[in-house]
């Protein structure tokens, strides 16, 4: 792999520019910690306007030959690319285990669902054929075809460094733009290593571009006249504000939030898959996922097999660094956030809610400054209470108790997010139901986390998504492409003389 660091002082992680790494003009920087250690690991540059305007020119200078290049060349690449990204697979899930903290399988997975849009965008060439229709009118011919935008950008948030970033950039590259990404500063890494496995696949310098930064950055991106589609994936409220930014200009954006993911288990489900379920979609990652379920609805007397089974699973859940073996929940990727999420169940005691198992203060031997947390169980959560309402964004589980299938619908259509939601039942009429009625983007049946495959798009409904237009599958291509009809006659059928009246096939 190329080294990125080489220009830079070690320990700074830069931006990529042209094919080079390079400072920032700025001058500004933030710590990147490894949270299983709770040490700082690098620090990585935080963009300004004019590092942000030299990626954009850099970018659009590449962009008219990167568009004229056929797309099967561009596929080509791309396959390379694929390949690389296979090979280095284990190398992308330390450096996200290393910056994130997840456990390294999870990580690993995270780079196998990101290579799966990259194997989506192979298939460009027929993606991007476009419809034709002979003899419209006499000797006139009318096609529809779909051209690139030109300088794209992708914002993405910390908790999939590498999958975020590539359920937007392999599309966007395809179809013919050229790409700015702005990932979290919180775990810079692994775009860069991204960013030289492109270059390695021989895409030429200048066609994906890293700044790396905060809000300064992201405002810049935005308001530059010749950024012209900008995909967002991060929390609802700056979701929201990047949306409305971004339309003021006239821009097309995407712009995925926040969630609160709902499981209903129904009395007929087997309570031995539901808590399995449970278990690994509101732990895994320490919650910290956009797809975590992090309410549980248990319906009737479903709750009677599952709570007790529950609480055992969370007490007994495996916690500590996600490199060693065996270890099942990693840290929380910041001190910050951890303060947060403990906040949240000083919260959910205050209003009321029982406290099943409570994470707060747990501590891994021989990582004491680690940013661990345990795994936290509430019980008789009712929808007034603030971790009902709001997104917690780490391992805390809340558990309500309804009677009936439709009471549990109710209560899902009335969140404001919409992202994901699933049901465990073994009755095909009640999972049709729950299909069919519930207001999300995203539905599993006995399946907990249901993110679509890379051809079917990915995107929640509600507050959960902003846009009209889901990630990647043909909506991705969609987004990063216009349309454009071609009406052609050749001279020698041009009729004689002008016409006034409106052209009607004849
Ligand atoms: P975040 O909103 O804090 O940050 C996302 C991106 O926006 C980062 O690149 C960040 O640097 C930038 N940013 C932060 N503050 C900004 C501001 N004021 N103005 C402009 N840009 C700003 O989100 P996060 O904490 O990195 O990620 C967690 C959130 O992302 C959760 O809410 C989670 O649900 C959401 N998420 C959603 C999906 C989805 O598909 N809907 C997927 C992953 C994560």
């Amino acid at each position: 792999m190329a080294d990125l660091g080489a220009s830079l002082k070690a320990g700074i992680i830069g931006n990529f520019i042209g094919g080079r790494t390079l400072a920032s003009a700025s001058g500004r920087e933030q710590d990147v910690f490894n949270p299983a250690r709770g040490e700082v690991a690098a620090r990585v540059v935080l963009s300004s306007a004019t590092d942000v305007a030299e990626a954009v020119a850099v970018a659009k200078q590449a962009f008219p030959a990167w568009a004229d290049t056929p797309p099967l060349r561009r596929a080509r690449i791309l396959n390379r690319f694929l390949a690389l990204m296979r090979e280095h697979r284990d190398d992308l899930a330390r450096a996200i285990t290393a910056e994130h903290g997840k456990v390294f399988s999870d990580a690993q997975g995270e780079v196998e669902r990101g290579i799966d849009i990259v194997e989506f965008a192979c298939g460009i060439p027929q993606l991007l054929k476009g419809d034709f229709t002979d003899q419209v009118s006499t000797n006139i011919d009318n096609w529809t075809f779909r051209q690139p935008l030109g300088v794209v950008a992708g914002i993405t948030p910390f908790n999939f460094p590498v999958m975020v970033p590539a359920w937007m950039f392999p599309i966007a590259l395809a179809a013919g733009n050229c790409f700015i990404l702005k990932p979290s500063p919180i775990d810079p890494t692994p775009s860069l290593m991204m960013a030289g496995l492109l270059r390695e696949a021989g895409l030429p310098d200048g066609v994906f571009n890293v700044i790396q930064g905060d809000k300064e950055a992201v405002d810049a991106l935005i308001d530059h006249p010749d950024v012209k589609a900008v995909s967002f994936v991060g929390s609802t409220p700056i979701a929201n504000a990047i949306y409305e930014r971004g339309a003021a200009r006239g821009k097309r954006v995407q712009a995925l939030g926040g969630a609160k993911n709902h499981l209903v288990a129904m009395p007929d489900a087997d309570p031995e898959k539901v808590v399995d379920a449970l278990i690994g979609a509101a732990y895994g990652s320490a919650g910290e996922r956009c797809m975590a379920i992090s309410v549980a609805i248990l319906v009737g007397r479903a709750a009677d097999a599952i709570m007790p089974m529950l609480v055992e699973r969370a007490r007994q859940l495996r916690i500590g660094d996600g490199l060693a073996d065996g270890i099942e929940m990693g840290p929380i990727v910041t001190e910050a956030a951890r303060g947060r999420v403990t906040g949240y169940i000083d919260k959910g005691v205050a209003e009321g809610a029982i406290l099943l198992v409570d994470g707060r203060g747990h501590s891994v031997k021989g990582a004491a400054r680690g940013f661990f947390l345990g795994a936290t169980l509430f019980d008789q959560v009712t929808p007034d209470m603030t971790i009902y309402r709001e997104e917690i964004f780490g391992p805390v589980l809340a558990c309500v108790r309804v009677d009936t299938l439709s009471e549990a619908l109710a209560l899902i259509n009335a969140h404001e997010f919409g992202n994901g939601v699933s049901c465990f039942t073994s009755d095909g009429h009640v999972a049709r139901e729950f299909g069919r009625h519930v207001e999300a983007g995203m539905v599993g049946i006995n399946v907990p986390i249901p993110v679509p495959m890379s051809w079917h798009g990915f995107g929640g409904w509600k507050r959960s998504l902003f846009g009209d237009m889901h990630v990647y599958g043909e909506e991705g291509v969609r987004f990063y492409t216009r349309q454009k009809s071609i009406m052609q006659r050749w001279p020698d059928s041009i009729a004689k003389g002008a016409e006034f009246q409106m052209p009607t096939h004849r």
